[in-house]
């Protein structure tokens, strides 16, 4: 048993700021008194306590106090994505198998019909009903159900338990350290282990959450100048926007700023590089939604050193190459540790999440002789090419380095001599030739890799996590 981890840090520190969001301050007493009353409405209309409910809402302090409640009630959170569209979300509430939707009032018109559902309005103005609030939580209970983006298939609907989390927090503070003065800037979705694994970590570490309904560049890149904030949680276009603010003011990070960790895909080079002249940190970290976040991550002291590394596993994990019997040889790589789900639910249920209790992540990455993993791309988009492996990702970086491409995707089309060859897409910042841009290519890679086409298109195919979806570049061409 662990213990509650919302009062068990209003016991430890209750008069630290534990949120703050839009210019309001909440200790750790006041997100318990709160969260506690939550619980207590959400019970009094029904809910019951251990039962399966999903959340849907922008980030805003009303949602974190919902969720928390729901904490309360030892409830499986279902956390949904609200840039899905209607019918994604339908299959998700109905793969999960709700028994209710507690949804923010803005965002009533995403649900499909026929769902059961409560208003955030209708929660925060009910009754309460007293309710026996567990002091411990077992550690193999569910706190949230992700879906994963669902860039490669379906969605897969998955579990991360108490322990999960907590793992999780545990391995990142031993990696990165920790002060009471910390506030972690979170303007990554609340719905994502990105951004609720920055609520878990608030709550077991005591420090502040600054909270962002809305990306801010503008407004971050002046936390991080002027000191408000100690880390912040990034995607690589986050990442590279806050950049370009600062460059353009000619500014540097706050000598108390921390850290970036920057995750959810490769971050490219080129961002880190600029990164460092602005005196930022950037921790390059890869995870997913069944490692409960970061599995691994790259010191800040070798974010240059290691250019493009992921790092090290994190304290409790292991991760080794499948099929690899030394340093630089790529094989798919699997992930053991305490931070791994348990398995999926819904229609995934029945595939298990590991085997001898390694998790096959369907990604091929290589260690170094250091023992540094470098992530290298997907499986599933690996392109054979008379015999010689191409992976997507490389070319796209190459791509992305050329200073008229915005956005690059590549993949495989079939070819009567090679099996397959490799053709790009890409999204102009200003106007350049295919042929320039495949003599680029030809000066940074292998001949074989280099795009046998490229086509100028207006935007690549994405899922709801801005992630590129290969599968659908073909489709483009039709
Ligand atoms: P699905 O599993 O449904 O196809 P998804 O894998 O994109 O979707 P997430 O769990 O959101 O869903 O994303 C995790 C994936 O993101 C990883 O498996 C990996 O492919 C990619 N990723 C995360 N961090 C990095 C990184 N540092 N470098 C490269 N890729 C990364
Ligand atoms: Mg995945």
């Amino acid at each position: 048993m662990y213990p509650n981890w919302i009062l068990q840090r209003a016991y430890l520190t209750p008069n630290r700021i534990g949120l703050s969001f839009e210019g309001n301050h909440w200790t750790f007493e006041e997100i318990k008194k709160i969260s506690v009353k939550r619980a207590e409405q959400l019970k009094s209309l029904g809910i019951d306590k251990g039962s399966r409910v999903a959340v849907l809402g922008e980030n805003d302090s009303s949602l974190i106090f919902i969720m928390y409640g729901c904490m309360h009630l030892q409830c499986e959170m279902v956390l949904l994505n609200r840039k899905l569209t209607t019918n994604e979300l339908a299959y998700q509430i109905n793969d999960a198998q709700v028994s209710m939707v507690l949804v923010n009032d803005n965002d009533l018109s995403l649900l499909p019909e026929d769902v059961n559902y409560l208003r955030f309005s209708e929660i925060e103005n009910s009754d309460c009903k007293p309710i026996e609030i567990s002091r411990e939580w077992p550690l193999q209970q569910t706190i949230s159900i992700m879906y994963t983006s669902g860039t490669t298939g379906f969605p897969k609907g998955v579990r991360q338990t108490v322990e999960n989390h907590q793992s999780s927090a545990v391995a990142s503070v031993l990696n990165i350290g920790l002060s009471e003065k910390d506030v972690w800037l979170c303007a990554v979705p609340l719905f994502h282990i990105s951004g609720f694994s920055i609520l878990v970590r608030s709550l077991l570490y005591g420090n502040e959450v600054k909270l962002y309904r809305k990306f801010d560049h503008v407004q971050i890149a002046e936390d991080i100048v002027f000191g408000r904030v100690t880390n912040v949680s990034v995607v690589a276009v986050m990442l590279e926007r806050i950049l370009h603010i600062l460059e353009e003011r000619n500014q540097k990070a706050s000598p108390s700023f921390k850290l970036i960790l920057a995750g959810g895909g490769p971050i490219p080079k080129d961002y880190l590089i600029r990164a460092e002249q602005r005196g930022l940190k950037v921790l390059q970290t890869y995870g997913m939604t069944e490692t409960s976040s970061q599995t691994a991550t790259l010191p800040a002291e070798d974010a240059l050193r290691k250019i493009g590394s992921a790092g090290k596993p994190l304290f409790f994990n292991q991760i080794k190459i499948l099929g690899a019997d030394g340093p630089y040889q790529e094989g798919e790589i699997c992930i053991r540790g305490p931070h791994v789900t348990p398995g999926y639910i819904g229609r995934y249920e029945v595939k298990p999440s590991t085997e001898d209790g390694w998790l096959h992540t369907g990604d091929i990455g290589y260690v170094d002789n250091e023992g540094y993993l470098y992530v290298v791309d997907r499986r599933s988009d690996l392109i054979i090419s008379g015999g010689e492996n191409i992976y997507p990702a490389e070319v796209e970086n190459v791509l992305m380095g050329h200073p008229a491409i915005k956005e690059a995707g590549v993949c495989g089309v079939e070819d009567a001599t090679w099996g397959q060859v490799p053709v790009a897409f890409i999204v102009l910042k200003k106007d350049v030739s295919p042929d320039e841009i495949k003599e680029y290519c030809l000066q940074h890679l292998a001949k074989y890799k280099v795009p046998k086409e490229v086509y100028v298109v207006d935007a690549l195919p994405r899922n709801a996590s801005n992630k590129l979806l290969r599968r659908k570049l073909k489709e483009l061409l039709s």
